[in-house]
C-alpha cells in the first residue's frame, strides 16, 4: 500500500510540471506540445521498476534491448514534424516502440500509422494506447525500411531509431509538402535531420546531434 501510494507520489503532476519547466528550458516552446506531454501519463509506458524515473530527462529500457526515447527528443522531433504546417493529416511513425512517442503525436494529428520490427513491443504499446482511448492510431508489425505504402502519401513521417542513410522508400512515401523527422548515422555520430518535399525534390536540413538505437532490417 505504502509502495503504491509512494509510486503515485512520484508520478504526480507536479512532477510532470517539473519535466514540462525543464522542456520549456530546453527551447521547447510549442505550447500545444507541452500541453499533450504534461497530461500523457509517461509512467504508464514503462515497467513499474522503472516507472518512478518515467519523468527523467532521460531515456530507458523498454526491454529486447531498446529504450523509450527521453522527453526531449521526445518534444522536439514532434515540434519540427508540426512545425511547417497547419494540422497534419496523416503520419506515418517507424518504431512505435513503448508506443509514448506514438500517443503524443495521435494527439497532435489526425491518424497516426506506426510501424514496428518487434511484435511484442507493439502489442504491449497497442494496450497502452487503447486504455488512454487513443484510438485513431494503426499499427503495423513490419520493418519500416518499406514504410507502410497502403496509406501513403504521408504529411508527416517520425523515424525513432537511425538509419546510416534515409530510406528510399520512406522519401517516396511522403506528400508533397511533407516532412519527415529521422536521426542519420552510425552510434557515436548521428545527426538529427529534416526532409521536405518539395515541387521539385527533397530540402534536407541538418540540425543537432543525437543518440538514437540503430535503424535495424527485418522482423522479429
Ligand atoms: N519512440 C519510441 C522509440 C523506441 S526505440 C519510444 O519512445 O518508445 C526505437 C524503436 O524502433 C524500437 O522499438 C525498435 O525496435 C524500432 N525499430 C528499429 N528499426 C526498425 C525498423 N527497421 N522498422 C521498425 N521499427 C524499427
Amino acid at each position: 500500500m505504502i509502495q503504491s501510494l509512494q509510486g503515485i507520489g512520484m508520478t504526480s503532476l507536479r512532477t510532470r510540471e517539473r519535466m514540462i519547466k525543464r522542456l520549456t528550458e530546453q527551447g521547447i516552446s510549442s505550447n500545444k506540445i507541452l500541453d499533450v506531454m504534461r497530461n500523457t501519463p509517461r509512467h504508464i509506458f514503462m515497467d513499474e521498476a522503472l516507472a518512478s524515473r518515467a519523468y527523467e530527462d532521460t531515456a530507458l529500457p523498454i526491454g529486447y534491448n531498446q529504450t523509450i526515447s527521453q522527453p526531449y527528443i521526445v518534444a522536439k522531433m514532434t515540434e519540427l514534424l508540426l512545425a511547417s504546417s497547419g494540422r497534419l493529416a496523416r503520419v506515418l511513425e517507424i518504431g512505435t516502440g513503448c508506443g509514448y512517442q506514438t500517443a503524443i503525436l495521435a494527439q497532435l494529428v489526425d491518424h497516426v500509422y506506426s510501424v514496428e520490427r518487434i511484435s511484442p513491443l507493439q502489442k504491449k504499446a497497442k494496450d497502452r494506447l487503447w486504455e488512454l482511448k487513443l484510438k485513431n492510431v494503426s499499427y503495423l508489425h513490419s520493418d519500416g525500411g518499406w514504410g507502410w505504402p497502403d496509406h501513403a502519401p504521408y504529411d508527416g513521417i517520425l523515424v525513432a531509431a537511425a538509419p546510416p542513410e534515409i530510406p528510399e522508400m520512406l522519401l517516396q512515401q511522403m506528400a508533397v509538402g511533407g516532412v519527415m523527422v529521422i536521426p542519420i548515422g552510425k552510434g557515436g555520430s548521428q545527426r538529427l535531420q529534416r526532409v521536405t518535399r518539395t515541387e521539385n525534390g527533397y530540402e534536407v536540413e541538418k540540425l543537432e546531434p543525437v543518440i538514437f538505437v540503430p535503424f535495424l532490417s527485418g522482423r522479429k
